[in-house]
């Protein structure tokens, strides 16, 4: 196992520093070993896996494989919400496996390591995001999933950047102003589509704020024909580089609809396995990091998504430690926000009229 150390920033505080500890890679018979192993315990204890785009491919695999889901986040919380197992072994970050239990209350939600966190979680502190909220009374707050429960809780609304842009859109046809926490970058870029009046706390994804816009477009010289797709976390510079702009999942259908057999892609490097197996045709290479203008803190994989390990899924499976808790007394008011996320994607996706969803402000 190997322990790094990463740096992430706080709005209002210097540069902080995080770690992550990332397992080693089991060798190809210890693989085999412990897929089957896992395969057999979902099986015995009535359990589903939920993984992210940006975990291992083995444990993106093999959840499909099981009959569980890869996604983005978005979709991760209603599959598990859905699903008939009373057990969710959610591999990703902490954040995911929260939203999972605020959702499912009743359900057992395990984690393979507790401690893969996220900037955007760790840079956006209850009590110093209270007060922001307090000083912006006549604003629905909009936070990212990518936030604590306690977080949540003091939100009107919880989005993920697949539906953010519809969901800000339609409450800034409701007349509504807006605060948005805690991605300055998706925030500016919403604010930049829709026109919204929006207030920003200052966080960033360590991930995507590597981006570099000056190599991007050497990268793009050296291959005219390829198109470059570009998850919004990413900053200004490189979102204006961008043939798309979307989440995870929009990245998906974007390579997918679009006529190109080459594509630049600027967001964790764990989404080439999804993109690569259903484009078998297609090739993508990463979006720079590094450079003369870079620093390449993460290199395009996020630490915290690098501590899932097949291993330690195993583990959680057969002892059943690493349960994430959410405080009982704070799960109906973190749902609300979440389930008029989710009633406001599934009106859209019917072809439902939304306008009806958007409460007024102080109706929480
Ligand atoms: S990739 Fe960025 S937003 Fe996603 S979990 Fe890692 S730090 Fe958070």
């Amino acid at each position: 196992m190997t322990v790094i150390d990463v740096e992430y920033e706080q709005p209002a505080c210097s540069t902080r520093h995080a770690w992550a500890r990332v397992p080693v890679e089991p060798s190809q018979s210890e693989r085999m070993h412990l897929k089957e192993k896992i395969t057999r315990l979902l099986k015995e204890k009535n359990a589903v896996m939920v993984s992210h785009f940006y975990v291992h491919p083995d444990l993106q695999d093999l959840a499909e494989a099981t009959g569980g889901l890869v996604s983005d986040s978005l979709e991760m919380a209603r599959f598990g919400r859905d699903h008939v197992a009373q057990t969710l072994v959610v591999s990703g970050v902490r954040f995911m496996g929260e939203t999972a239990k605020i959702l499912s209350p009743e359900k057992r939600v395990l984690m393979p390591d507790l401690d893969a966190t996220c900037s955007l979680d760790l840079g956006c502190p209850i009590t110093e995001f209270s007060a922001f909220c307090d000083a912006h009374p006549d604003r629905t707050v909009v936070v990212y999933a990518n936030t604590s429960a306690a977080v949540k809780a003091r939100a009107d609304w919880v989005v993920t950047s697949s539906c953010a842009l519809d969901i800000v859109r339609a409450l800034k046809d409701a007349g509504q102003k807006i605060l948005w926490a805690p991605d300055k970058h998706l925030g500016s870029y919403i604010q930049r589509e829709t026109g919204a009046d929006m207030v920003f706390w200052q966080g960033a994804c360590i991930v995507h704020d590597e981006f570099k816009a000056f190599e991007l477009q050497a990268l793009k010289a050296e291959h005219p024909d390829a198109k470059v797709l570009v998850h919004p976390e990413s900053p200004a510079d490189v979102v204006a580089l961008a043939d798309a702009v979307g989440s995870t999942s929009g990245i998906l259908k974007a390579a997918q609809s679009m006529d190109a057999k080459l594509f630049i892609v600027a967001t964790d490097s764990g989404m080439l396995h999804k993109l690569r197996t259903l484009n078998p045709g297609k090739t993508f290479i990463e979006a720079p990091t590094a450079g003369n203008s870079a620093t390449c803190k993460s290199c395009a994989q996020c630490p915290w998504m690098a501590m899932n390990g097949l291993a330690d899924l195993a583990r959680v499976l057969e002892t059943g430690v690493n349960a994430i808790d959410v405080d009982a007394a704070i799960i109906p008011r973190a749902r609300l926000p979440i389930d008029r996320m989710l009633a406001f994607t599934a009106a859209l996706k019917n072809g439902q009229p939304v306008g009806g969803l958007i409460p007024h402000l102080g109706a929480a």
